[in-house]
């Protein structure tokens, strides 16, 4: 364990017992902090990891953790809605580290990234996550006594992989064609709204477009507050005219279960039943304010989902006062963390909000699990590896902190509001190449 960890969770419990005020956040100053990107050829994504990079990373690290550490594949991804139904229709393996079990004695949280193919900063994250809890640090020893912590770093390998023109060309999007016959609907049935049918991605280049041609879904809009939803379990003509409809076929829905990379991570959600889940994002370009010219590394939220009506079963669903307690402090320590005087680390803030029960964050939280959702500036088509290093700190070193947080129970004492305190989202760059 580096020292950094220590001197990073004292300002904060500090701060915490002083009853901390705004103040907390760095004050308005104008430093321009680039690199904006100028020109999207130029971004190198050589040194970002293929599948086969990352299973060896994985394996690697399993054999050096001694034993501390359990690699397993827990589904995956598949070109078929219904499920593995032979050989061939198993495409990437989803990876699962695991660190401790599902004790229901320990504290247990889930960390999911690169949900979004092309949000590869998150997935490198996680392995400098894993890498740090492999190691045999007091620490690290410490916090695993009593926290199990479970790693996917990366939940959408077909997005992450997928290839354009020959080159690597990772997208937003999981790969899989809209079948309906194939899970029983009749075959004109409308596909769910955030399938991807043309397979194309938006681009800075190629007038604002580009079509790979391979079709597939919003992973991140396909999971649903009834975790046991299966369109093949459902009435199929109650089915068929939801998805028929526009006024149920929208974004205020849950989603339908209809990608083996959704149903995979829920099933793991639902062996772990974790106390928090975090998912790790990508986003685009801000700064803090007219006044305050730094750019936003990193903005959190721990609600992204209001109740929630299941229109099938009539079943609500809605975040627990002392869930969303939790989720708060989650949040407000990982705020904390990054205040590191006017620097860039310090500049977060609030993501927008949204009501997406459709997403995982939103369908775990309406199941009693805290939440935190972390996005990163930048797509891997726009950052490239620029700034790779100051990112990934954004997510590590909140999370290292909400880890013994946990663990020695300091995570409770975190004032909420701190939380309702981190600046709401402002400022947002269209274009970053038009900015100074
Ligand atoms: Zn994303």
């Amino acid at each position: 364990m580096k020292k950094k960890f220590s001197t990073v969770i004292l300002p904060a419990a500090l701060a915490l017992t002083l009853g901390v005020s705004s103040a907390a956040f760095a004050t308005p100053q104008s430093t321009p902090n680039g690199p904006y990107i100028e020109d999207n050829q130029n971004n190198s994504l050589a040194s970002f990891m293929s599948n086969e990079d990352l299973a060896k990373k994985l394996q690697n690290l399993e054999k050096s953790a001694n034993g501390k550490m359990k690699l397993e594949i827990a589904g995956y991804s598949n070109l078929a809605p219904d499920g593995y139904q032979t050989e061939a229709d198993k495409g990437e393996p989803i990876y699962l580290v695991k660190f401790g079990d599902n004790d229901p004695n320990k504290k247990r949280i889930l960390i999911t990234a690169q949900i979004h193919g092309n949000e590869q900063i998150g997935a490198e994250a996680a392995i400098d996550l894993i890498q740090k809890l492999s190691s045999n640090g007091q620490e690290v020893n410490e916090i695993l006594d009593k926290v199990s912590i479970w790693i996917m770093p990366r939940i959408n390998p077909e997005g992450a992989d997928n290839l354009y023109e020959g080159k690597w060309y990772p997208t937003r999007y999981t790969h899989q064609t809209w079948l309906p016959e194939n899970i029983g609907l009749p075959a004109d049935t409308v596909a769910p709204w955030y399938y991807n049918k043309d397979g194309s991605e938006r681009a800075q280049n190629n007038e604002g477009r580009v079509v790979y041609g391979i079709p597939g879904y919003d992973q991140n809009r396909d999971y649903n507050p009834n975790l046991d939803f299966r369109v093949e379990n459902h009435n199929l003509d109650e089915v068929a005219s939801f998805l028929n409809s526009r006024t149920t076929n929208n974004s205020r829905y849950g989603g339908f279960y209809v990608t083996a990379e959704a149903r995979t991570v829920t099933s793991v959600f639902q062996e772990f039943q974790p106390d928090v889940f975090v998912d790790v994002h990508h986003r685009g370009f801000n700064t803090v304010s007219d006044e305050d010219n730094r750019s936003v590394p990193v903005q959190f939220a721990a609600v992204v989902a209001e109740p929630y009506t299941d229109p099938f079963t009539g079943k609500q669903y809605e975040v627990d006062e002392d869930v969303l307690t939790l989720a708060k402090q989650v949040n407000a320590l990982s705020a904390l963390t990054l205040q590191k005087g006017n620097s860039h680390f310090g500049a977060v803030q609030k993501y927008p909000n949204v009501n997406l029960p459709g997403t995982a964050l939103g369908a775990f939280a309406l199941n009693d699990t805290s939440i935190m959702l972390i996005e990163i500036k930048g797509q891997s088509q726009t950052l490239g590896q620029k700034q790779s290093g100051m990112l990934k700190e954004t997510v590590t070193q909140p999370l290292m902190a909400v880890f013994k947080g946990l663990a020695d129970g300091s995570i409770h004492e975190v004032d909420t509001k701190v939380y309702d305190e981190i600046p709401e989202s402002a400022n947002p760059i269209k274009d970053p190449t038009s900015r100074n």
